[in-house]
């Protein structure tokens, strides 16, 4: 059978900008960047596919057909030949992947949320959605899995996952990475998730867009767009991992919805083992203490929040708050000011340093409605804001706005709800 003629790639003097777009492009890794920011290609390794001529901006690159080789037709770019390469690629990065945090077999609502806008970019992209389950005697997490959407498990479940330890869970998941090459990874920004986000990016070093606040697919480019506050949160940036693989983000609880369970929903299971022997691990949990905070509220779970900032003056002011959140069935909570101020603590703080919060109502009293603020609370169901700055940037994201002073509506409001609460006795 004839030989099929293979073009290769070679570069055109003069003309490279050092964008850097053909070398992530290049499925066999045949392109390499020198210390002078310059593409080196390497012909051995070069399959002729073309992918980094038709990336490149500046029409640097150009084929050739090597001496013997004459004539031929055009080469087909199929995903057999990307995938497979005749023995010469590497590996194919395909997949979104989402890590399922869990303690004692209960996962962390985060992970969900994750499958939820992970499905959404795995159908961009046309791949599947997988979910990453380790721990011990957590197979149960894979029908949950399944019915968030999940369209296939990686589990292992072993004891020497049972309880989280850096060590161990960042090896399994790195292990599973290497061996199943998912393209996206995305993990909670958990306490949990922060440390394993980082350790496994390390070890594959690859990059990691901690706390995004917006992913996206730029389907043209098959890439991932990470978006996230910048430069102290004021400007949102759009990040790109656009030279290793795979792309890592890390994103807070509460920034995406949890998207609907479908129950009896099944996903294909992936049964993996590892060879971690609990003699071999260097850290032993002893017991696993919770943390006692003085505020036994988690302001991520409730359905109200009245939430006061640097416009409440003191401390005292944040008593009539209580009083308006008691009636709503709420808690209160602030912006950092108010923490700052010392007037609420940190466990209440809402926004980018702070908690991500998606009630049902979020009342916004003398809040100005900073971009760092926005970003914790921009995506509850109903917010209302009192400001007694008509162009305050709060009154962007709310549906009710009330210009006023806080020290007048405030106290109304409480009045027509204890009004409501407990109505006037009528005489008859
Ligand atoms: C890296 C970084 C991270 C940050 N993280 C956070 C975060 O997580 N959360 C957060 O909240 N901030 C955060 N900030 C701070 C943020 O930039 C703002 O400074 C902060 O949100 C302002 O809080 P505030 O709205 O309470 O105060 P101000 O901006 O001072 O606003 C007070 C508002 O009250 C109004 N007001 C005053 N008196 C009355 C009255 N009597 N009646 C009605 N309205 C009145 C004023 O018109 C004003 O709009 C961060 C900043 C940085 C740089």
């Amino acid at each position: 059978m004839e030989k099929k003629k293979r073009f290769k790639v070679r570069l055109l003097p003069g003309k490279c900008i050092g964008c850097g777009r053909c070398e992530p492009a290049c499925p066999v890794d045949a392109i390499r960047y020198d210390e002078k920011g310059e593409p080196i290609i390497d012909l051995e390794k070069c399959i002729g596919c073309l992918k980094c001529v038709k990336v490149c901006p500046a029409a640097a690159i150009d084929k050739f057909l090597p001496e013997g080789d004459t004539g031929g037709a055009e080469p087909e770019e199929t995903a057999e030949s990307e995938a497979i390469g005749e023995g010469e690629v590497k590996r194919l990065w395909r997949g979104v992947w989402v890590y399922v945090e869990q303690m004692d077999g209960k996962a962390e609502p985060v992970s969900w949320q994750l499958l939820g806008k992970g499905k959404e970019l795995a159908q961009d992209l046309g791949v599947e959605l997988a979910a990453l389950v380790l721990g011990n005697n957590v197979e149960h997490l894979v029908d949950e899995a399944a019915g968030y959407g999940a369209d296939k498990v990686y589990l292992i479940d072993t004891p020497v996952l049972k309880d989280y330890r850096a060590e161990t869970h960042m090896r399994s998941c790195v292990y599973l990475v290497e061996k199943y090459s998912p393209e996206i990874l995305l993990i909670g920004a958990t306490g949990l998730g922060r440390d394993l986000a980082g350790g496994v990016a390390t070890h594959l070093e690859t990059g990691l867009t901690a706390d995004c606040t917006g992913l996206a697919i730029d389907k043209e480019n098959r890439l991932l767009e990470q978006t996230r506050p910048a430069f102290g949160g004021n400007i949102m940036a759009t990040i790109l991992c656009e030279k290793a693989r795979p792309q890592m983000a890390s994103v807070r609880p509460n920034v995406m919805l949890t998207p609907p369970f479908v129950p009896g929903r099944k996903a294909t299971l992936v049964r993996e083992s590892i060879s971690i022997e609990e003699k071999d691990t260097l850290t032993k949990v002893l017991e696993i203490v919770p943390i006692q905070c003085e505020t036994s509220v988690d302001i991520t779970a409730v359905g109200v929040i009245v939430s006061g900032g640097r416009g409440l003056v003191s401390a005292e002011n944040f008593r009539m708050l209580q009083e308006l959140a008691d009636l709503l069935g709420g808690v209160v909570a602030g912006s950092r000011s108010a923490v700052d101020a010392g007037w609420i603590t940190h466990q209440k703080q809402v926004g980018q340093t702070g908690k991500t919060v998606r009630p049902k109502l979020y009342v916004a009293c003398g809040i100005s409605g900073a971009i760092q603020h926005l970003v914790g609370m921009q995506d509850a169901e109903y917010i209302i804001a009192i400001n007694k700055d008509k162009h305050a940037p709060i009154f962007d994201v709310a549906h009710l706005g009330i210009v006023g002073d806080v020290f007048e509506i405030v106290p109304a409001m409480i009045e027509e709800l204890r009004k409501v609460k407990n109505p006037p006795v009528c005489e008859t």
